[in-house]
């Protein structure tokens, strides 16, 4: 659908890779509603912010932005807040940043079309009407982290701050950021509210946490033209303690493997080779029966992307241990296309800390699914996030997270200092660990786990490996690729690959977070 000039939006996303993909979407839903995506705020009548709840500096991030810019609402411009943090704060933020006037929880997306609608029928009526106070204020306010799901799927490893919220200003679709169409799903009932206060319009989407259905559109704005996410299971039942996605996000509800299975091909019949599957807990996936019956579990949704022709690279996060089942191992041992990387969320090594942290799993059974991947078929790369400083954590609990890295190796790790967050039930343990011990215990872990790194990172030295060409690194003269084991291999060439194309590549040099070599012609 061609954009109306009239009606320009601009959009900044914080946070993982869910949000990101949802940001997507939410660009699609826009376009679709006859807007046109502009690059600057200035340019735009609506500014619309995805944000992330995974600790506070995020939110303060979100809330800075909205006052760097509340000038510009004199010029007519409305203000919007999707994701965790609206699903958080819910009518909190009106009080906080009176020119919002849009806040919608991710659980909500599909009635945005009916609430851009009434923000659209506001903005002409605002200025004429004495408006009633609000009525939207049942629900109560939440919070939210999320530290099993990273920023982005690069490889850097190593960083805890990779895993603060960052800010990924959505670009225009490229031509070949295409409308995918996988059959209209939008559903526009009984609307929430489009309500008005002090000649405010004030629209809320926040109530749909229970919802059995997933946000799906007819048009997913994707960036990316050879590599793309694919949403197959929103939510999360998990609870872990320090965790609020599950109320920020809703229960857990799972697409059909028939609906995902037509968005994989459809994004093969566009060019897409690579898909990443995406959900808070993909293991949980459970198959709603589609038009046709059939019921797939996570690791045969996995295989039957897999098989898709044209499709050659399939990657999935985020990954419960507690759901974690051997065929999926078996699965990727049987399909060349699936990748040799997991992504398993370990948290802490001590069995008593998993428990304080509702994790419903204890390290042993965490390292009986390592054994797994390391009896798989092919070499897998193993990811994984951990938290220190969790409340009661004891110096040789900690000591217990060392001796885990020990054990399984990781190829990376994302770290995170525990951070309370409001209502989540960790917040009323005792035994807070000062915030000074937390920055110690995570540069001891970031040491060990470099050390090994670096010794893991010298085994690839001379070996060949097949990358996606992902870009040219101007500044290094080296093409950028990335291995099925989803490690950075940068290279250089004396052909020009094109990007999107894979090509074999001599690894010459090792890094502790990636690799250099030259390709194989
Ligand atoms: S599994 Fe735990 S950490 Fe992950 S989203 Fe669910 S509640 Fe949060």
């Amino acid at each position: 659908m061609s954009g109306d000039p009239s009606k320009t939006f601009y959009l900044e996303t914080f946070g993982c890779q869910m949000n990101v993909h949802d940001s997507e979407k939410v660009v699609g839903t826009l376009i679709r509603e006859g807007y046109r995506q502009v690059e600057t705020v200035e340019q735009a009548d609506l500014i619309l912010y995805n944000t992330c709840s995974i600790r506070d500096k995020a939110e303060q991030k979100v809330f800075h932005r909205l006052a760097d810019y509340k000038k510009l609402q004199k010029q007519g411009k409305k203000f919007g807040v999707l994701g965790c943090v609206a699903q958080q704060e819910g009518e909190k933020i009106f009080e906080r940043a009176p020119h919002v006037s849009l806040v919608c929880g991710s659980a909500s997306y599909r009635k945005l079309p009916e609430m851009l609608v009434q923000l659209e029928g506001g903005q002409l009526e605002s200025a004429q009407v004495g408006y009633p106070q609000s009525t939207v204020g049942e629900i109560p306010p939440l919070a939210g982290e999320n530290a099993s799901v990273r920023d982005d799927a690069s490889n850097t490893i190593l960083d805890s701050q990779s895993t603060d919220a960052t800010s990924f200003r959505s670009p225009a679709p490229s031509p070949a950021g295409r409308g995918i169409s996988r059959g209209a799903e939008s559903e526009f009932s009984s609307s929430r509210l489009g309500t008005r206060d002090s000649g405010l319009v004030r629209i809320t989407g926040l109530d749909d946490r229970q919802t059995d259905e997933c946000f799906e559109t007819e048009f997913t704005a994707r960036t990316n033209p050879h590599r793309g996410y694919i949403t197959i299971i929103e939510g999360c039942d998990k609870f872990c303690a320090y965790c609020v996605v599950p109320f920020t996000r809703g229960k857990e509800r799972s697409r059909t493997s028939e609906s995902v299975l037509a968005e994989a091909r459809q994004m093969a019949d566009l060019g897409y080779t690579e898909i990443q599957l995406l959900g808070q807990n993909v293991n949980s996936y459970k198959d709603p029966e589609g038009k046709r019956g059939v019921k797939r579990t996570f690791a045969d949704l996995l295989a039957a992307v897999g098989e898709i022709s044209g499709i050659r690279r399939v990657r999935f996060t985020t990954s419960h241990p507690r759901d974690f089942g051997r065929d999926i191992i078996d699965a990727i041992d049987a399909v060349p296309s699936l990748c040799d990387h997991v992504h398993l969320p370990v948290q802490s090594g001590s069995t008593r800390v998993l428990d304080a942290m509702q994790r419903l799993y204890t390290r042993e059974q965490y390292l009986e699914r390592i054994s797994w991947m390391k009896s798989a078929k092919r070499d897998l790369a193993i990811t994984t996030d951990v938290i220190v400083g969790f409340p009661g954590e004891t110096e040789s609990e900690f000591a217990e997270t060392l001796s885990l890295l020990d054990e399984v190796g990781y190829d990376g790790i994302f770290t995170f200092k525990y951070s309370p967050r409001p209502n989540t039930p960790a917040i009323s343990l005792e035994d807070a660990i000062p915030d000074q011990e937390k920055a110690r215990r995570l540069e001891v872990l970031m040491a060990r786990q470099r050390e090994i790194q670096v010794a893991h990172s010298r085994t690839y030295v001379g070996q060949n490996h097949e990358v996606m060409v992902e870009g040219y690194n101007d500044s290094r003269n080296q093409w950028i690729g990335r291995t099925s084991q989803n490690k950075t291999l940068n290279f250089t060439s004396t052909a020009a690959p094109k990007v999107g194309s894979y090509v074999e590549v001599r690894v010459t040099t090792s890094f502790p977070n990636s690799l250099v070599g030259e390709m194989v012609v």
